[in-house]
């Protein structure tokens, strides 16, 4: 089950400028690989860097407007958004096959058979990839290789598995398959809900609606702005998904399976609302210190859960060690930093 990484997720640069004089439904989705050195990461931890790399290598040496990809995908099945739906590539190297066809790169390898890892988590990556970029993104059906417009190698090894990622091909048997989503549930609809800007799509009254009869308190107005976004913080830590306050095609399914209670730390069966202060949305770091309000209500809930912290309200540095240990212990990114998915960990078991 492929999942989409946000641009924030990923840590993207703005891009300088976007151009939308681009028309797919003549074209459709070329692929491409990373060229010439053993490039896909044995661990996932290292993808998001690997990409704020690509970006910088064509903004700063390559002088591009943005990376050049529409999307990359990982060995791991994540799908990074690069220019995203809508938008002129730079990837396909002529003019007219940029004005036509999105560009989906594997972070792969070289031209070398070697170098190159595929698996199944990657193709699953580019037919999620490319049934978006169908129906949201208008891409007519073509699913070609980058060497089909010039000469180039790319994209290598990946090419003799075009066929694999044509959307609805494959096991058939995946639950988020967007054709066949399971018993009871609406379609995921191919449309990332987040913020800001705000999101208005109908699909996001029927997601807050969702949310508000499980017991969240959220407005179902199909606008989804800071409200939204900081049930949806609190729903993806409660429940182990990736804290990006996105909600994508895993948090919509979520929404519908995912059981309605959770346990909180102190042992007691609560409703899943209000279990949690919403995340104030300021990351707490040292040095400096951080002084917001909010430091305290997350050092209050830490002492409680026995860690060694003073209740002073400044993120000091004794904050920080005792922040450390708690992402250490709970399989957290180890970085002393308070962000959402440390601060709703210190209200929620993570399993
Ligand atoms: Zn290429
Ligand atoms: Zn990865």
């Amino acid at each position: 089950m492929a999942t989409f990484v946000s641009r924030s997720a990923w840590g993207a640069r703005a891009p300088k400028k976007t151009s939308s004089d681009f028309d797919p439904s003549r074209g459709g989705v070329a692929v491409h690989h990373t060229g010439d050195v053993r490039f896909a990461a044995s661990s996932h931890s290292r993808c998001a860097s690997q990409v704020r790399g690509i970006q910088n290598h064509h903004m700063d040496a390559n002088g591009w407007d943005d990376i050049a990809y529409t999307y990359l995908v990982c060995v791991h099945g994540y799908v990074f958004e690069g220019r995203g739906v809508g938008v002129r590539t730079a990837a396909n190297g002529t003019n007219d096959s940029n004005y036509r066809y999105y560009a989906v790169c594997g972070l792969v390898g070289g031209t070398s058979a070697s170098y190159d890892t595929i698996t199944d988590q990657l193709i699953d990556g580019f037919r999620t990839a490319i049934a978006r970029l169908r129906s949201v993104g208008n891409a007519a059906a073509a699913i070609t290789g980058h060497k089909s417009f010039l000469a180039t190698e790319c994209p290598g090894v990946l090419g003799r598995h075009m066929s694999a990622m044509e959307p609805g091909s494959g096991d058939g048997g995946d639950p988020t398959d967007p054709t066949d989503p399971p018993p009871g549930v609406p379609q995921w609809p191919g449309v990332l809900l987040h913020y800001p800007p705000v999101t208005t799509h109908s699909s996001a009254r029927t997601w807050q609606q969702r949310m508000r009869d499980r017991g969240w308190t959220i407005s179902v107005d199909g606008a989804y702005g800071e409200g939204s976004r900081r049930v949806c913080l609190a729903f993806q830590a409660e429940k182990g998904l990736s804290v990006d306050g996105v909600v994508g095609e895993k948090t919509w399914y979520a929404s519908w399976n995912a059981p309605i209670t959770a346990t909180a730390l102190r042992g007691d069966r609560v409703s899943e609302p209000g279990a949690a202060p919403n995340w104030p949305g300021v990351l707490f770091s040292w040095p400096p210190k951080t002084v917001h309000p909010a430091v305290r209500t997350w050092q209050r809930q830490m002492r409680d859960l026995g860690w060694d912290v003073g209740v002073n309200g400044a993120y000091d540095q004794r904050s920080r060690e005792a922040c450390r240990a708690f992402q250490k212990a709970r399989g957290l990114t180890v970085d002393g930093v308070v962000g959402p998915a440390t601060w709703y960990a210190a209200w929620y078991a993570t399993s």
